[in-house]
């Protein structure tokens, strides 16, 4: 019988795999090596505010994350935003929205009054729905490039839809992406249900989300939970985990450990000995990584009243000013963020230079900008943002349970079928607590 759980890792993946644990009467301890919750979802202190290194958006299909949320009474932090605004340079704006139509053509409207796509855009969008739709998908993966030249797409509708969703939602260009892993995203977010494709945006800060609200909800529910706790080992005897041991020294019983943390975190934690003798241990290494820059401008005045705005045919993808994120008591300024996913071309010539750019190209979504003052700015790339989705990255992505007794995986990096997101964390926590209740219920039936 598997008792006593630790999980290492307060990123999204480890709070999932807590909540259900816990509510499977686990006992579980969670080890958080920084001294707030959240891993890449996270925050960091600024002045008087607490500022996302980049805002985090969740599709209205990503139904795991707001079930967690909803089950410990977070739900209501996220704004729920029916209607996508898309710019375009010439200053002209199209709402994105469901009509009252009957599934599946309740978003035929906002695409006929696209602006920024032509009819032959259009009618190819439409000619790819319909494929996505009604074709299996392949059981070996292959280029979205081809698809998109199979099914004819023009290069208005690739620049204009595809390019867009792709890189906003798996942090890839479309040239290189996944065909199944895009597939998975255009099926779930433009032919789900009707709200699949809305976006969903936490109404204060990812730590306000995280650890000062689901974290707390944990705790209440009984989870033991030490921030600022760097594992530095995992301990086995005679076969099986028998606990961490913390860069402090300290020792750590437990039947079960989680390593919910990105695979590239977790060599050191294992020995070679174990990672060659369980060769899923060693899946996941070759995955590459891709980064997302933030570039945070606190103006001196609003330079649009939408609160966020996709940005077709930028340098920058999206535009949020959502929230206010005042940097002093009584700060002035208008805080607004544009988002770069896939962002290593975009820092060829540095940080500075990629300001410079984005400050221009606003002129052109939003004239306001050309008169408004900066205040200051803060330009944010996170490296290893998410894993890249390229041909064949299903292959790499091990499942929650290892070959080794009382060790499990979890993180948007493993095997869920969803992209590295907030959504594939969520999952992967909630398959790693699966396999660890069923792993217990089989050594219970063993009476081991
Ligand atoms: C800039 C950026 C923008 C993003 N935008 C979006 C978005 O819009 N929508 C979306 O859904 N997703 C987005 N993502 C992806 C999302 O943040 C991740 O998919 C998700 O947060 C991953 O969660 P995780 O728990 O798997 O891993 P992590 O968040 O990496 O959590 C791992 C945790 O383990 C801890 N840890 C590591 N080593 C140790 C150790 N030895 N001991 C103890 N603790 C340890 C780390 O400190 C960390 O807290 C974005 C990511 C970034 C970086």
């Amino acid at each position: 019988m598997l008792g006593r759980v630790v999980i290492v890792g307060g990123g999204v993946a480890g709070l999932a795999a807590a909540a259900k644990l816990l509510t499977s009467g686990f006992r579980v301890e969670l080890l958080e090596a920084r001294d707030r919750l959240g891993g890449r979802a996270g925050s960091f202190r600024m002045g008087t505010s607490w500022v996302d290194p980049c805002q985090h958006v969740n599709l209205g299909c990503c139904t795991a994350l707001r079930g967690l949320l909803k089950e410990f009474g977070q739900e209501r932090e996220l704004i729920r935003q029916k209607c996508i605004w898309f710019c375009t340079k010439d200053g002209r704006i199209s709402p994105f929205q469901a009509s009252p139509l009957p599934e599946p053509f309740h978003l035929a409207p906002a695409f006929l009054k696209a602006h920024w796509l032509g009819w032959q855009d259009k009618w190819a969008i439409a000619r790819g729905l319909n494929h996505l739709r009604n074709t299996p998908l392949p059981k070996t993966d292959r280029p979205l490039a081809a698809w998109l030249k199979e099914t004819r797409q023009t290069a208005g509708a690739i620049e204009g839809l595809w390019g867009p969703v792709v890189v906003s939602a798996l942090n890839e260009p479309w040239s290189t992406a996944s065909f199944l892993t895009a597939a998975k995203v255009f099926r779930e977010g433009l032919l789900g249900p009707r709200g699949s494709f809305e976006v969903e945006l936490p109404r204060a800060s990812l730590f306000e989300l995280y650890d000062d609200g689901l974290g707390r909800a944990l705790v209440e529910k009984g989870l033991k939970l030490r921030r600022a706790t760097r594992v530095r080992q995992v301990v086995f005897e005679r076969g099986k985990v028998i606990g961490v041991q913390t860069l402090g020294s300290e020792f750590i019983p437990a039947e079960v450990v989680i390593m919910a943390m990105p695979r590239y975190q977790w060599s050191q934690l294992l020995s070679k000995a174990i990672v060659s003798g369980h060769p899923e241990l060693a899946q996941g290494e070759e995955l590459g990584w891709a980064p997302i820059t933030g570039v945070h401008l606190w103006l001196d005045r609003p330079i649009t009243d939408l609160p966020h705005a996709a940005l077709v045919g930028g340098e920058g993808h999206w535009l949020f000013r959502h929230r206010s994120v005042p940097r002093f008591v009584g700060d002035p300024s208008h805080y607004h963020q544009v988002v770069l996913s896939a962002s290593g071309p975009a820092l060829a010539n540095g940080s500075q230079s990629l300001l410079e750019r984005i400050l221009l190209e606003l002129g052109d979504y939003f004239p306001t900008m050309r008169k408004a003052v900066l205040l200051e700015a803060k330009v944010i790339t996170e490296r290893r943002a998410t894993i890249r989705p390229v041909v064949g990255v299903d292959q790499n992505r091990p499942g929650p349970k290892t070959s080794q007794r009382g060790l499990f995986l979890a993180g948007d990096w493993t095997a869920t079928g969803w992209p590295s997101t907030m959504e594939g964390a969520v999952r992967s926590g909630i398959s790693a607590a699966k396999a660890v209740c069923n792993a217990s219920h089989a050594e219970k039936s063993k009476g081991t």
